[in-house]
């Protein structure tokens, strides 16, 4: 087939692959526990039902402005102030679909070939795809200490003449780190100096444990907007669970507002008015949800940090935020893949490899789920990998006895 070259190096995204294969082994009957899983199990919430369905109703659903309706932009605006302190116009902002597009649009309307963005690892799997997809370089700097804590100095060592963006991610996926304030400061500071966009993906930013706080970058960013490299984007997939709805936003200076918009209108016109009306209704709603589904999740945290701390040789650590713990499995195997594979076909259990977010040896577990998957998913890979658990588990209906190890 005489598809691209650049088309033909882009991966496939491991987290939707996964899905995927967990849907059609559950629709085979197969009692899969998805610790894959990056969404939230609640409900829609009820006002963003309700708005949706609203806008539906009216029987008018056409082609709405490139870079989002008005009356959502107003709720964006309202949102960014009471979150972030920070009053910014409607021209500052562009709505498109899902965080995911806004990260896409921005590098695509930011990069130049070969221009540098620093990547922080371990890192959301799309980051350097989407680089790689916009003709740049993605540099991916570890942290050498073995935690999940960028250190400045790593990323000054990088930094060079083609650097163009680095993007942090914090609350981050996969590790659920919230960066300290300390190093939010220097980032924006070196940055504002060397004249490098600052792309925050704050698609977790209140889904943050233990009454702590995720830094944002607005706190330390000593320009004004217009003339600021800081871009945040953020969504409401992951704080209100509304992952279908497939609504995020950028918040930039006017003049990458505007180039952006008009990429935008030229790839996708502009998002559904639908989804939109729901977003919109999800952020003016009750938002004792957000608080809700914190609440939850943090639950659930410590509930898998319970099962993971029972486990010889896992190296854990607790998350601040998101719902991703990325604990060490080397003691086991030193395959991120190959293990992930081993405990999908012994117990059951998906997972996603480390390798995809540049942490080879670890494995990705989502507690967004129930705390029964939780529980149980993590007694099943407990079940298949250490000897020391009794050599027999009930999975479904079955019995099944352990008789590799
Ligand atoms: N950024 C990060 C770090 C994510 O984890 C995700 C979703 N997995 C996204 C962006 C994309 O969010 P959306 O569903 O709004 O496109």
């Amino acid at each position: 087939m005489a598809v691209s070259e650049l088309a033909r190096t882009i991966i496939e995204s491991p987290t939707l692959r996964l899905n995927e294969e967990a849907r059609l082994l559950r629709e085979r009957g197969e009692p899969v526990i998805h610790l894959g899983i990056g969404e939230p199990k609640n409900k829609t919430p009820i006002a963003a039902i309700l708005a949706s369905a609203a806008k539906l109703s009216q029987g008018d659903v056409k082609y709405c402005p490139t870079d989002g309706t008005p009356s959502l932009k107003k709720a964006i605006i309202r949102y960014t102030e009471e979150h972030y302190d920070k009053v910014v116009a409607p021209e500052n902002i562009i709505v498109s679909a899902g965080a995911k597009q806004c990260i896409f649009n921005l590098l695509y309307c930011l990069l130049n070939p070969q221009d540098e963005v620093v990547i922080l690892a371990p890192y959301w799997v799309s980051y350097p795809e989407m680089v790689k997809m916009c003709y740049g370089v993605p540099v991916v700097v570890t942290p050498e200490d073995g935690t999940f804590h960028p250190r400045m100095a790593d990323i000054e060592r990088v930094v060079g003449s083609n650097t163009k963006a680095i993007i942090i991610n914090s609350p981050n996926n996969p590790s659920g780190i919230v960066y300290r304030e300390e190093f939010i400061a220097q980032i924006i500071d070196f940055c504002e100096r060397k004249k490098i966009y600052v792309i925050m993906d704050d698609i977790y930013h209140k889904l943050v444990f233990d009454g702590k706080r995720a830094p944002s970058a607005y706190q330390f960013a000593t320009r004004d907007l217009e003339d600021s490299r800081v871009i945040v984007i953020n969504g409401i997939a992951k704080l209100y669970g509304m992952t279908g709805f497939r609504i995020g936003w950028s918040v930039a200076p006017r003049p990458l507002v505007t180039v952006m918009t008009n990429v935008q209108a030229q790839t996708t016109s502009c998002g559904s008015p639908v989804m939109q009306a729901g977003a919109e209704g999800a952020l003016i709603g009750l938002q004792s949800i957000v608080e809700g589904l914190r609440l939850q999740i943090q639950n659930n945290r410590d509930v898998a940090m319970r099962e993971l701390s029972s486990f010889n040789g896992v190296k854990t650590y607790k998350p601040d935020g998101t719902f991703y713990c990325l604990p060490d499995f080397r003691a086991y195997s030193g395959n991120s893949v190959e293990l992930s594979r081993f405990l999908l076909k012994k117990a059951l259990v998906v997972t996603v490899p480390g390798r995809e977010f540049g942490m080879e040896g670890h494995l990705r577990l989502s507690f967004a789920g129930t705390v029964k998957d939780v529980t149980e998913g993590i007694a099943r890979i407990k079940w298949a990998l250490d000897p020391t658990s009794p050599n027999d588990i009930y999975i479904g209906d079955k019995k099944l006895i352990r008789d590799w190890l």
